[in-house]
């Protein structure tokens, strides 16, 4: 086993990022692991236009190894690998990568992020790469000058669907209320794309096809007298419904609310384990933005090296 590292992030979204970027400046020699979407999200994202510093907005990827080159600039160790399980029960907390590797840490940064939900109907998973998918981005191309349909009214479905517009012929966005729950700049922008269509007060009830999706089968609302059938034509289902906190790997020791968010302290990054702290959309049922991330992170941050010194570590 190797020495005991001071500072372990774990992560590498802005929260994790900017956690490595100032323990590093303040000489913790952090350990960085980024897991299977090194960057996190944001990578996935087109451009971001509300992260103060970019007045012309900056693509996603790009800010993520901007991020990364200057967390390495000061020193940080980023290394690849999924925590697979902890035992945060005794001091230096235990922390194994991908089943295997076991680490020692006197303090740890939870920064693992967030990761798209599914509607829980079978259909997504049958065809799952097969016209199902929860990043436009990443597979949008795939669907030039076709239809298809994105589900959810946030931004995430807006951004999603507005994107997804500029390539395809056509999107429908199915949208369960009468409502966008999306900001109105996003909302205004959706409404004015000729190629989209909302479908307010629609669910899902299935998706149809020949080994990949040709259609979605839909109701209008469900489960009242006024209740309809339709039917659309896609050749692409996207969803656009909101995240789940990546908790479950430290759950058996780190307190979280009903939906898995990771409770810190006050106005504090800790959490119910001293020395460990979260930081990101994974404590962050509220704001879960680009630039709230990164100043949890750093906040993070902070704690870790105050509690190090206050324990001589
Ligand atoms: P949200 O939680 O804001 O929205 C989720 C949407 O999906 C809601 O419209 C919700 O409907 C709908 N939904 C949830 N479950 C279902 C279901 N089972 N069936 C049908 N519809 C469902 O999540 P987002 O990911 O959109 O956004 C999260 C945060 O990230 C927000 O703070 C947002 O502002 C931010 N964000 C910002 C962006 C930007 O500024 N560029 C881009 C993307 C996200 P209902 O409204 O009825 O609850």
């Amino acid at each position: 086993m190797e020495n005991v590292i001071r500072c372990l992030i774990i992560g590498s979204g802005p929260a994790g990022l900017t956690a490595a970027i100032y323990a590093s400046r303040a000489g913790l020699n952090p350990i960085l692991y980024e897991g299977s979407q090194p960057g996190g999200q944001l990578t996935q994202t087109t451009d971001i236009e509300n992260f103060p510093g970019y007045p012309e907005g900056i693509g996603g990827y790009e800010m993520m190894e901007d991020l990364r080159k200057q967390a390495l600039r000061f020193g940080t160790q980023i290394r690849v690998g999924a925590i697979t399980s902890v035992d945060f029960s005794q001091k230096p907390y235990s922390l194994v990568v991908a089943g295997q590797e076991e680490l020692r840490a006197h303090t740890v940064i939870i920064a693992t992020g967030a990761s798209a939900r599914y509607l829980g109907i079978e259909d997504e998973t049958k065809y799952r790469g097969a016209g199902v998918s929860a990043c436009a981005t990443c597979d949008g191309f795939f669907f030039r000058k076709k239809t298809v349909a994105v589900v959810g009214g946030g931004d995430t479905a807006c951004e999603e669907a507005l994107y997804l517009a500029s390539l395809c012929q056509k999107v429908y966005l199915i949208v369960r209320r009468n409502v966008l729950r999306a900001s109105m700049v996003m909302q205004k922008r959706v409404f004015a794309a000729a190629n989209i269509e909302i479908l307010f007060e629609y669910q899902v009830a299935g998706l149809t096809g020949n080994g990949k999706v040709e259609g979605a089968d839909l109701l209008f609302r469900k489960g009242t007298a006024e209740e309809e059938k339709l039917h659309i034509d896609i050749d692409g289902f996207f969803l656009g419904i909101g995240h789940k906190p990546n908790s479950e790997v430290f759950k058996p020791y780190i307190e979280t609310d009903a939906n898995g968010y990771i409770i810190t302290k006050g106005r504090s990054q800790s959490t119910n384990v001293e020395g460990v702290f979260a930081a990101g959309d994974v404590a962050d049922p509220d704001y879960r933005q680009a630039v709230t991330s990164a100043g949890s992170g750093c906040k993070a941050a902070i704690e870790a090296e105050r509690y190090l010194l206050e324990k001589n570590l």
